[in-house]
């Protein structure tokens, strides 16, 4: 019951003004899917799963919290229909922790460690801690940030305290369906990748990454490629991640969720997959309006199967915090997604 009504919900903010792919394109068909609708049993159970992008509780974010003592603060205008969700994803784009050396990055984020019970506040339920920020105060900051993410329930994908934990897939059971989730960085500091014997992030080496998705796929029903790659502010993929991006796809991952760019790219089906190539940021402080909205992307789960993926426009407030935004009215993005797949940009 209390999912039904749940799922109302989502429906209800669907019909706010998104773009419901599913119209767009045939909608996959699947040899799992179940087929008892005639004879008047329920269908097959319907998830949802919900994916934002770039979560940075550092520098103007932490204050604002720290200020008003609420560390559910950014989150406060979207809890509902995060918590909603069987699972929530975003990339947490910096470490939660007391501890560490700054590295002096051109810009170190460390988040105060309190922002973790805003994140769990929020539902969230997955995050990736493979980017370019985990690193800012290094490997005593990013393990303490995996402690206190494992304590608060909240499973952490694409950093380890070692190569083999950073590349090993995130595998949730959502009560039946078993989502395994992988991520991975190709935005330096490469030295903040993981070693044999050292912590830190899974770099996007393709062809190890390739093979980790061939690992994954037979321990779940779904499998969840979340890269932090792109060109900051740019407009789409590059080639390469295009080309990638596919090969992950024929490699078995059923769906791909990009961050770091900072503003929205398109979306674009595959062979019957999804490709989020960039979904912007959901809580920064940056001063760009590009950069102050991003995407929700609404993954509903039919059995064991994507049926439908849905675009809920974002946009971040004056205060730093997520707030669903009405419809946007441009075009490219609905143009980029109707003539899926995407033509390969030029070089
Ligand atoms: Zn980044």
């Amino acid at each position: 019951m209390i999912r039904w009504v749940r799922s109302v919900s989502l429906v209800a903010i669907s019909a706010l003004g998104v773009l419901v792919l599913g119209a767009l394109t045939p909608m996959p068909q699947s040899p799992r899917a179940g087929s008892s609708l005639s004879s008047g049993s329920p269908g097959p159970r319907e998830r949802t799963l919900l994916f934002v992008g770039d979560v940075m509780l550092s520098r103007g974010v932490g204050l604002i919290m720290k200020a008003r003592d609420d560390w559910a603060y950014p989150f406060r205008e979207v809890t509902e229909t995060l918590r909603a969700a069987d699972l929530a994803y975003c990339n947490l784009e910096c470490p939660i922790s007391s501890q560490g050396r700054n590295q002096h990055h051109l810009y170190s984020f460390r988040a105060d460690p309190r922002t973790v019970e805003g994140l769990k506040a929020a539902g969230f339920t997955v995050v990736s801690q493979a980017n370019n920020h985990t690193y800012d105060w290094g490997p005593a900051a990013l393990l303490d940030s995996l402690d206190r993410l494992r304590a608060a329930g909240i499973r952490a994908v694409g950093a380890g305290r070692n190569d083999l934990q950073a590349h090993y897939p995130v595998v949730v059971d959502l009560g039946g369906l078993k989502v395994a989730l992988l991520a991975y960085v190709n935005i330096d500091p490469k030295d903040a990748t993981a070693g044999i014997d050292r912590p830190g992030v899974a770099w996007l080496e393709p062809d190890r990454a390739l093979a980790d998705i061939r690992f994954a796929r037979p321990l779940a029903d779904l499998v969840v490629v979340c890269p932090h790659w792109g060109v900051e502010y740019a407009a789409g993929p590059t080639r390469e991640q295009v080309k990638l991006a596919r090969s992950m796809i024929d490699a078995g991952a059923d769906l791909i969720v990009g961050s770091h760019p900072h503003v929205v790219q398109p979306l674009e089906e595959y062979h019957s997959r999804w490709i989020a190539y960039s979904l912007g940021n959901f809580i920064f402080d940056q001063k760009n309006p590009s950069t102050q909205r991003g995407d929700l992307l609404n993954v509903l789960v039919r059995g064991k199967q994507i049926a439908q993926v849905t675009r809920i426009p974002l946009r971040i407030n004056g205060n730093f915090q997520a707030m669903l935004a009405p419809p946007r009215q441009q075009v490219p993005k609905t143009a980029a997604v109707a003539r899926s797949p995407l033509p390969l940009p030029a070089q």
